[in-house]
């Protein structure tokens, strides 16, 4: 809708001037107002509203320049002012236009066109205000559309942008002008435009490519469309480009994808989701080596369940079974619930477990993180211990049991499928060997998991009942042939088996995180024995074993002192055996503690030497008093060879190194004699005693070992007199 403009002020001083332009004009058709200086049409002008104006530059007072330039300021930059110059020069026409003149007429003017024209410039008027409102229009129209709004060059440059002002990616986009989207957009991004405006410039259009961003409010999900402009020949021409945020949209669709995934009964996950998370989880126990576990669970009885009390009964056990199961089988729970003693399990079983229902009344369950088959065995049991609690339906007790199979990752299987069948075929097996157990789908390693665990059990037990007891084995100075220490060997009195070898029971103990209360009983003891042994007036040097997870605990060091003030013994009469695991395993923590005990007095002895790394020059490094060669060498030194040269290559290097040589094992006067002549200074074997009762080493106090030396070794008797004799 336009209004027909045709109001138009004349600003002249000449009167006559004024009145043929007012003729002229009229003519034409135009009302025409006329007044003759620069204040008066200004004041006018305030008043009405005209169309256009035409000013006359010269004029008494204020100059038409003037009037022009505040006219602008009270019209805006649309209306149309047409200076009236006598002067047809270029400067007085470029000094109108720098005053904000529209056009400019000379004079004379011709008065035959003086109404076209002014009709001409009128026109020009009312399209750009047509233009001004259109623009307007379509930036409220941009304003409502919520997508982003890309101008892209040829180049795929970006020319413009525009969001709305709310838009999370506003002053990214804004960024983003004058650079090309390959510098500015993440590469997989920037290659989804690319492939859309591709598309764009060869049909014209192009829509749905998706991309998404990550920016401060978490991911944000793009569906965009391109139109292209096609440009003059030689240019490519220009995209538009219009990027809608479907976030919520694509949030929703993930939700609806899930619930694909899920048992609609429990809420758990379905067979589905299952076994991609179990092929997840072999891929990456694959990676990490390390053990997993699938559990096929049946409930025992369930379909009697089923068939007398209906499907609405049924579906209340499975609810509840599965929500038992959730509860149940929380990390926290069930390890702090062990199966046979009141001792929590060792914080390092912690496992993952992930549930699923497959279906009618078999559960599954995938065990991560495991560190032994005993893990498996161990949920399993929990299991086994939920389902057994009655159910209450329909007023009426229910009471049903769990058959399990269990598939291990890698032994019975390396896929999902091949895990979840086999976790099936154990799971027959369970039930086929009367019903609430489980079965390890490798059968052998059911009895093997299952000992351990009833050997873990009386292993708590032992603890809680103290059935240890120490014993003592004498070691002999090699020099004097006379009983200089005794090392503390563990031995367990079970109520049922008998003795227990600490071969059996110490790994096991280390595995399951009872080490430290069994170390610390085994420490305590043969300190209190050693103090009396000092208080009845044969004081003698006790060596205990530590085990190198005892080293992992931060305060060993204060552990031991602790247990020397406490039973009085003299830190001289301590040695601490320790093996080369413990000294590697966490090296610069270990080395400080050990240095520690040897500042206070004790002496440390490498355990075991030969059998592990054996890395001579790793041991200089550290505080040992004392190196016990293992037995397998002693075993093999008759004949000849390798052990001896072996032997010989470790007393050397002790010696030099200050440290002191302890041969295990020694079980024969041959050994012994042989190896008093190569230098040992300390032996230890069955052929002097085997550990004893406490009460029975008084006796070897008188004892003396004669030794026959075989004088042939040409350097003993340059080297021993160097070393300082220890007793
Ligand atoms: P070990 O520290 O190397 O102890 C020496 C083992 O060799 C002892 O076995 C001992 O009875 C045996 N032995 C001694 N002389 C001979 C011999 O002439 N011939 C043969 N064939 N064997 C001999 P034991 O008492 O069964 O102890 C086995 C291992 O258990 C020990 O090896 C030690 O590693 C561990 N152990 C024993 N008591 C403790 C303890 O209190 N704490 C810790 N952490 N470990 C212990
Ligand atoms: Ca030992
Ligand atoms: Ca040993």
């Amino acid at each position: 809708m336009t209004v027909k403009r045709n109001h138009v002020l004349v600003v002249d001083d000449e009167v006559d001037a004024c009145l043929v332009m007012r003729a002229a004009l009229r003519k034409a058709g135009f009302e025409v107002t006329v007044v003759h200086d620069g204040a008066a049409a200004l004041n006018e002008f305030r008043v009405h509203n005209y169309d256009l104006v035409m000013l006359d530059v010269d004029m008494p007072g204020m100059s038409g320049y003037e009037v022009c330039t505040q006219l602008r300021i009270d019209a805006g930059p649309l209306l149309p002012i047409v200076m009236v110059t006598g002067m047809d020069d270029v400067e007085s026409v470029q000094t109108a236009y720098q005053h904000g003149a529209t056009d400019f007429i000379a004079k004379p003017i011709n008065w035959g066109l003086i109404g076209h024209r002014v009709l001409y410039l009128l026109r020009a008027y009312e399209t750009l205000v047509e233009l001004r409102a259109a623009e307007a229009r379509n930036e409220a129209v941009l304003g409502a559309i919520p997508d982003q709004l890309f101008e892209l060059d040829g180049d795929a440059r970006c020319l413009n942008f525009r969001a709305a002002a709310n838009d999370p990616m506003a002053n990214l986009g804004t960024a983003m002008v004058g650079k090309s989207i390959r510098e500015f957009l993440p590469m997989a991004v920037a290659r989804i435009w690319d492939v859309a405006l591709h598309d764009a410039a060869a049909r014209g259009f192009s829509s749905g490519q998706q991309y998404a961003l990550e920016t401060a409010a978490g991911t944000l999900w793009f569906e965009m469309s391109v139109s292209h402009k096609p440009g003059k020949s030689a240019d490519t021409g220009s995209f538009i480009i219009l990027s809608r945020n479907i976030t919520e949209r694509k949030e929703s669709e993930s939700r609806i994808e899930r619930l694909a995934y899920f048992d609609n009964l429990t809420g758990l996950p379905n067979r589905h989701s299952f076994l991609e998370r179990v092929d997840r989880e072999v891929h990456r126990a694959r990676r990490r080596k390390s053990m997993l576990a699938v559990l096929f669970m049946d409930l025992d009885g369930f379909k009697n369940v089923n068939d007398t009390m209906g499907h609405a009964a049924g579906d209340q056990i499975l609810k509840r079974a599965a929500q038992r199961l959730h509860v149940g089988l929380r990390p926290s729970d069930y390890l702090g619930r062990p199966v046979a003693s009141s001792e929590p399990l060792a914080a390092d079983s912690v496992s993952n477990i992930e549930l699923a229902r497959l279906g009618g009344d078999e559960f599954t369950a995938l065990v991560m993180d495991m560190n032994s088959a005993q893990d498996a065995l161990l949920v399993a049991q929990r299991i086994g211990e939920i389902m057994r609690r009655p159910f209450e339906i329909e007023g009426r007790e229910v009471v049903l049991t769990a058959s399990i199979g269990v598939a291990l990752f890698p032994t019975d299987g390396d896929d999902a499928a091949t895990l979840l069948k086999h976790a099936d075929t154990a799971m027959y097996q369970a039930k086929a060997s009367g019903r609430d157990n489980a079965q390890i789908y490798n059968a052998t390693l059911t009895t093997d998991v299952l000992a351990r665990m009833e050997l873990e059990a009386g292993l708590r037990a032992a603890i809680a009942h103290n059935e240890f007891f120490l014993t003592y084995q004498p070691q002999i100075d090699a020099a004097s042939g006379t009983m200089c220490a005794v090392e503390a060997l563990i031995r367990w009195q079970h109520p049922q088996r008998g003795l227990i070898s600490p071969m059996e029971f110490i790994p096991l103990a280390e595995e399951r995180g009872l080490i430290d209360q069994i170390g610390q009983w085994a420490l305590h003891s043969a300190c209190m024995q050693a103090a009396a042994w000092a208080t009845a007036g044969q004081p003698l040097r006790v060596a205990v074993n530590l085990s190198p997870l005892q080293f992992r605990s931060p305060d060993v060091t204060s552990t031991v002192l602790a247990t020397l003030a406490k039973t009085g013994l003299d830190p001289q009469a301590l040695e601490l055996e320790v093996t080369e695991g413990a000294l590697m395993e966490n090296s610069a923590s270990t080395r400080v503690a050990l240095q520690l005990l040897r500042d206070n007095g004790m002496r440390i002895a490498l355990d075991d030497f030969g059998t592990g790394y054996s890395s001579l020059a790793y041991l200089t490094r550290m505080p040992i008093s004392n190196i016990k060669i293992d037995k397998c060498f002693v075993n093999g030194l008759l004949g000849g060879g390798e052990n001896e040269a072996i032997i010989r290559a470790v007393l050397a290097m002790a010696h030099s190194l200050g440290m002191r040589v302890t041969a295990e094992g020694v079980e024969n006067a041959e050994q012994a004699r042989m190896l008093k002549s190569l230098g040992c200074d300390f032996l230890q074997g069955y052929y002097f005693s085997r550990p004893v009762a406490a009460a029975d080493i008084a006796a070897f106090h008188s004892r003396t070992w004669q030794f026959d030396d075989i004088p042939s070794m040409q350097d003993d008797a340059d080297r021993r007199p160097a070393l300082a004799r220890v007793r």
